[in-house]
């Protein structure tokens, strides 16, 4: 399979000079040999530009619209990387998602790809012309340019690659997957290899860097994902046989020696809603999450403690943070039925989550996990768990003391 797709983020492709450098590893794989595509983000801080300005224009904004202005920041990079390599004597052409097309679901602001007519563009890989593809976008059933959600480029590039049957190397700003976030706790560990089930896990559990859509594409059509880095020397890089740097996404049989916790996440997007003496009837919990349902806000953890004489009981349970706003209202507008006496809400919490395959088969997880805590004085709010990850809420303030000290404790830091 000599068909790849190359996919750059923000920071690769930040300004002329990166756009250079990216456009030297296309280099290298092309003479390598490889039928390439590459996939383009938007210039470092310049999609955060576009949301504010779309926000600004209209508080109400309209989906359709705001799509409209922040797909542009795609545009932008695909044509800039297309005529460097042109410059270069490569052969190359830009593509919008239209253009393709990349066909999506009419969820505009965060649509899923429901198919792609790939044959054009692969043709021309084959006849050895690159095709530089914007991410992030496509089009709607609506006929208008649908964006994929924050940190879509991935999925695009995941995507594609499943329609070309090719591989897919995710370059981005560290040199693969870590134990935990590397910008954050300075021992972490670089992981040869991880299953997708666990870095699908990492992902929807705040690790940004796969979207959690890419890597549930990847599971799903079997894409060899590998994640490297954009500023290793492109010329000096190895692309030959299995020294490819970087972290590979594999299935779990791949690999062969499975750690019991691979590695830990954490998501500052989360606030916490509390409901003080709540009346203890039947119904109680169906008459709160009914109409959070109904307006569409997802509730993650639910934490309840009745009070001595079982007539009232306190309620905590989580949302994102874009919807606590939302949630507080809700609550409030049913504050009749529900019949609760007080109610709070903060975004002063962090969610940290462990996550290892190898918990199905090993106890004492979470209980290393509580004790680690404890020790350090931070206080649990509220907890879940599945398989093979526990998460905790905790306060925020002590996100970094906490996900240095259960790195720790699991083992993960590398040796120095
Ligand atoms: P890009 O712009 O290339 O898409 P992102 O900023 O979306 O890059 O993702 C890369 C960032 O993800 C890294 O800079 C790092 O801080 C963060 N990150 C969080 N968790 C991890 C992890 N477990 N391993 C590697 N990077 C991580
Ligand atoms: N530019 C988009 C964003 O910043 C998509 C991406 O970078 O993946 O979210
Ligand atoms: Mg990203």
């Amino acid at each position: 399979m000599n068909r790849l797709v190359m996919k750059f983020g923000g920071t690769s492709v930040a300004d002329l000079e990166r756009i250079r450098n990216v456009a030297r590893h296309v280099k290298r794989e092309v003479d390598a040999g490889n039928k390439v595509a590459v996939v383009v983000s938007a210039m470092a801080g310049q999609t955060d530009q576009l949301v504010a300005w779309a926000k600004e224009a209209s508080a109400i904004h309209d989906a359709r619209e705001y799509d409209a202005v922040v797909a542009t920041g795609e545009q932008v990079t695909s044509g800039l990387l297309a005529l460097v390599l042109q410059g270069m004597d490569i052969s190359a052409r830009s593509w919008l998602g239209w253009q393709i097309p990349i066909r999506t679901d009419a969820v505009h602001g965060a649509a899923r790809i429901v198919d792609i007519e790939a044959e054009e563009i692969g043709g021309r890989m084959d006849d050895g012309q690159v095709a530089v593809i914007a991410g992030f976008q496509g089009l709607g059933p609506d006929n208008r340019v649908a964006t994929l959600g924050r940190g879509g480029s991935d999925t695009s590039a995941v995507a594609l690659a499943a329609a070309l049957d090719a591989r897919c190397h995710i370059y981005t700003d560290v040199d693969g997957v870590y134990t935990t976030d590397p910008r954050i706790v300075s021992k972490a560990r670089k992981l040869e290899r991880i299953s997708y089930e666990e870095m699908l896990e990492m992902a929807s559990l705040g690790a940004k860097v796969l979207q959690t859509r890419s890597v549930e594409a990847a599971m799903i059509h079997r894409v060899p994902l590998r994640v490297r880095s954009s500023f290793d020397d492109p010329e000096t890089v190895d692309v030959s046989g299995n020294n490819i740097p970087g972290t590979l996404v594999c299935d779990e049989d791949e690999i062969v020696e499975q750690e019991v916790v691979s590695g830990i996440a954490y998501s500052r997007n989360e606030a916490k809603v509390t409901l003080a003496r709540v009346r203890d009837k039947p119904g109680v919990s169906a008459r709160i999450f009914g109409p959070l349902s109904e307006s569409e806000i997802n509730v993650d953890m639910i934490v309840q403690n009745v009070s001595g004489d079982g007539k009232y009981t306190d309620l905590t349970f989580t949302v994102s943070e874009n919807d606590l706003e939302r949630a507080l209202k809700v609550i409030e507008e049913a504050k009749d039925e529900i019949e609760y006496e007080d109610l709070t809400g903060s975004t002063e919490v962090v969610k940290v989550s462990v996550i290892g395959i190898g918990m199905r088969s090993h106890a004492g997880v979470a209980a290393k996990m509580f004790r680690t805590l404890a020790d350090r004085n931070i206080n649990i709010q509220a907890i879940t768990t599945s398989e093979i990850k526990i998460s905790v809420l905790i306060d925020s303030a002590y996100t970094e003391l906490a996900l240095r000290s259960l790195h720790t404790a699991y083992g993960l830091d590398a040796e120095t």
